[in-house]
């Protein structure tokens, strides 16, 4: 019996995507003109479906790729015409948001947006935050211990992570859902699910810590003119904003200036001849008090001469369009027919050298035509985005090499928050020594013996 038709016997006809309407489905959210290879799509519509299906493949030795919003940025869900694909999309309901424990509990096809929406609805925070909030999926943020624009404050997705329902390979369901915030019971088994980009296991539900809604948000951008005032100006608002601080975001000049061109629709709110642009967020509880704080650490870094001019958004939409300046990267990304994205972990000190020292390399290369570095520079996350007219194999190694080498050089690391997925895997040992690697595959080769989930990414 082929493989669908024992899939006909857990989900009905119309959850398989076969044959040509496979024409339709693609591998990311940025390739949708490239159709998706594969033996077929399955859409569970709950974990029993996700269990029964994991136990076919897992008999008939069956490779499995998950999908979720598909937004990773390191090929993790590409597949090939031998391989099933499992999209969580219809596994999309929210199942409780208990206001008393701050705690979410919600399937893993959600979209972290109306997620977010959801809790706002319910005067709360889920305070995981990033640019493709849209189509990313819970379940995908999860396998990938997403971080983002408030990591320095709440931390990654791990930190929120309180329980997780999720299926092994072998179609076992681990459940886990409690809204715990201390747990020492032994092994903390979600962690496994967490960051592995759906090579230990698929997960199915989860339950997420929520915080009280901050009623006032502000929004300020700063220019300055060396990284020693960038990170003077971080100390100088993490001791006067105490708490209140939430984001501190970095644009380089290249990249502030291709944001507020006229070919993009964002205002210039600052000249684009300072070196380094900071966006600042504040959060708090009132909001004209906390106006007044921020305008005065904002003069009084003027004074010291840390910044050398900014702007505080006056109103939603101002800020709206202050934060579209750092987070609608796919300007960056549709400079150039080719492009590399590379997001960096380097110590926050280090970040100013480091990245002049490799944008000084690339321009030395010929290929390479535009070099865009941003990011999350409070917690050491820096991103690049290399545009080149070529994809030509050599030249994307030869651009790796000189990313990878400068970070092996200060022990950062090739992956702050996107993964290693399909495209970084060759790279992993500049980060992780052979008993780290030797250890991760004794993991994988324990849970998944057969190498049916995901096979191939990070190892
Ligand atoms: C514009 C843009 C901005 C971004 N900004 C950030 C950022 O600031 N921070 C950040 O961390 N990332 C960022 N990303 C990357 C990406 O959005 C995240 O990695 C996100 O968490 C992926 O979620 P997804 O649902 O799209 O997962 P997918 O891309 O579908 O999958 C990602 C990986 O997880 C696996 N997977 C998906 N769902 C499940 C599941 N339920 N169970 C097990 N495995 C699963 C997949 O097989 C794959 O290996 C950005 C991407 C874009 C396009």
């Amino acid at each position: 019996m082929d493989i669908i038709k024992k899939f006909r016997n857990v989900i009905d006809d119309t959850s398989i995507i076969k044959g040509n309407d496979l024409k339709s489905r693609f591998y990311h959210i940025w390739k949708t003109d490239i159709s998706l290879e594969s033996i077929c799509v399955l859409l569970p519509r709950n974990t029993k479906h996700v269990s029964e299906i994991m136990k076919i493949c897992y008999e008939n030795d069956q490779e499995v790729v998950i999908h979720g919003g598909l937004t990773n940025l390191v090929g993790a869900t590409k597949s090939n015409n031998s391989q099933v694909v499992i999209s969580l999309e219809k596994m999309d309901k929210i199942i409780e948001i208990d206001k008393e424990s701050k705690t979410l509990t919600c399937e893993s096809g959600v979209i972290l947006g109306d997620l977010i929406n959801a809790c706002e609805e319910n005067d709360l925070l889920l305070p995981l935050n990033f640019g493709a909030r849209g189509s990313a999926q819970i379940g995908g943020a999860v396998s990938t211990n997403a971080g983002g624009l408030r990591v320095f404050k709440y931390g990654m997705t791990r930190n929120l992570v309180l329980g997780t329902e999720a299926v092994l390979p072998n179609g076992k369901v681990i459940s886990s859902l409690k809204k715990l915030i201390k747990d020492n019971s032994g092994y903390d088994l979600k962690q496994i699910f967490i960051g592995s980009e759906g090579t230990l296991g698929i997960v199915t539900k989860v339950v997420l810590r929520l915080y009280e809604l901050p009623s006032s948000r502000l929004t300020a951008l700063s220019g300055l003119n060396s990284y020693d005032n960038v990170l003077r100006l971080l100390k100088h608002l993490e001791k006067n904003l105490a708490g209140n601080l939430s984001g501190f975001e970095l644009l380089w000049n290249e990249t502030y200036k291709t944001m507020v061109s006229e070919k993009t629709n964002y205002n210039k709110y600052l000249p684009d001849t300072h070196k380094y642009y900071v966006f600042i967020e504040s959060t708090g509880s009132d909001y004209e008090n906390d106006y007044s704080k921020l305008e005065d650490i904002i003069s009084d870094s003027l004074e010291k001469g840390y910044i050398e001019d900014a702007v505080i958004g006056k109103n939603d939409k101002e800020q709206r369009n202050i934060w579209g300046i750092r987070e609608d990267v796919s300007v960056l990304a549709d400079e150039r027919k080719h492009d590399q994205h590379f997001d960096i972990s380097i110590p926050t000190s280090s970040i100013g050298v480091v990245i002049d020292k490799i944008t000084t390399e690339l321009k030395k290369n010929e290929d390479v035509k535009t070099i865009f570095p941003f990011g999350h520079v409070a917690d050491g996350n820096i991103h690049f985005i290399i545009g080149k007219d070529s994809g030509e194999d050599s030249i994307t190694k030869e651009v790796n090499k000189i990313i990878y080498s400068n970070i092996e050089s200060v022990n950062g690391s090739i992956s702050a928050e996107h993964g290693i997925g399909l495209d970084k895997k060759e790279y992993l040992k500049c980060t992780r020594n052979k008993e780290e690697i030797e250890l991760m595959k004794l993991l994988k080769k324990s849970i998944d013996p057969k190498n049916i989930l995901n096979p191939g990414r990070i190892l």
